[in-house]
């Protein structure tokens, strides 16, 4: 046999997965990030901000593991303690960051500028809205509450702590597609402001599209953004499009008000019979 014969889809996006935190809303990704460092504080092991910021993205409690497993903070805590911090220490600082997370995230919630138009503009495509998230059930159970207030209202959500695993696996994309009826994956593209969060979009198998300035990448909010030097912003934005690109995303933009005209390049790419 000579030859084999590929099916292909050609047909256009049905459906756009999107992140929370630093994609929708909480520009800057200030929620979790101040609770970290609370959390990390109260142990008297005190930790920066990039510490606290590096593992976004990931479930709660695997990020608090994480930022223990960094040398630095090992090599802090082991000072403050006279050892390493071990399993024990991670569930009890995930006991202690839940209500300390929920008690702070309304403040916020508020949604990032172009997210209803986006929202819109996807709708009017016929695509459904689906969501995952690093947050717990009980989180997202708030945060969808303060999210309808200010008008979205994602057809699907996913939390980490309703799958087997979070990011960078595909589950909940997978869940996602599954709950909104739509396949194949490639019909689908991923929206996030983290690097486990194109991640776990390309082990689903889906288009992914990273946001630069609204998100964890530069870990500002909207007036400090304002307040960066041009030059400043400049490398900012470089260096969160070069580590995005650099973990496979197939676009880089700066927020969700630029992601509908990418969503014209990959129906053209997707009609040209091309796959993420
Ligand atoms: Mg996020």
């Amino acid at each position: 046999m000579e030859f084999f014969f590929q099916r292909q889809y050609r047909g256009p996006l049905k459906g756009i997965l999107l992140d929370w935190a630093g994609t929708t809303m909480d520009y800057g990704c200030y929620a979790p990030a101040v609770v970290f460092i609370e959390v990390y504080k109260r142990k008297g092991v005190p930790i920066s901000v990039d510490e606290a910021r590096a593992p976004m993205g990931a479930h709660k409690k695997v990020h608090i593991r994480k930022i223990s497993q960094t040398p630095a903070v090992a090599g802090r805590w082991q000072e403050a303690h006279g050892r390493r911090p071990n399993e024990d220490d991670v569930e009890a600082m995930f006991r202690e960051f839940v209500p300390l997370q929920l008690a702070c995230l309304a403040d916020y919630a508020d949604l990032i500028p172009g997210t209803l138009e986006a929202v819109a503009d996807f709708r009017r495509r016929g695509m459904k809205v689906g969501s995952t998230t690093g947050y717990t059930g009980d989180m997202m159970k708030l945060l969808l509450s303060e999210a309808k207030k200010r008008g979205y209202e994602p057809d699907s959500t996913v939390c980490a702590t309703d799958v087997p695993a979070g990011r960078p696996e595909p589950w909940m994309c997978l869940q996602n597609a599954m709950n909104l009826g739509v396949y194949p994956m490639e019909a689908l593209v991923k929206v996030d402001d983290t690097l486990p969060g194109i991640e776990e979009g390309l082990n689903a198998g889906m288009w992914t599209i990273g946001l630069a300035k609204t998100g964890n990448e530069i870990g500002l909010n909207e007036v400090e953004i304002g307040q960066l030097a041009p030059d400043d912003l400049k490398a900012k934005l470089a260096r969160a499009c070069t580590r995005m690109a650099k973990c496979g995303a197939h676009y880089v933009v700066d927020g969700i008000e630029d992601v509908p005209a990418v969503l014209d390049d990959i129906n053209a790419r997707l009609a040209r019979g091309e796959r993420p």
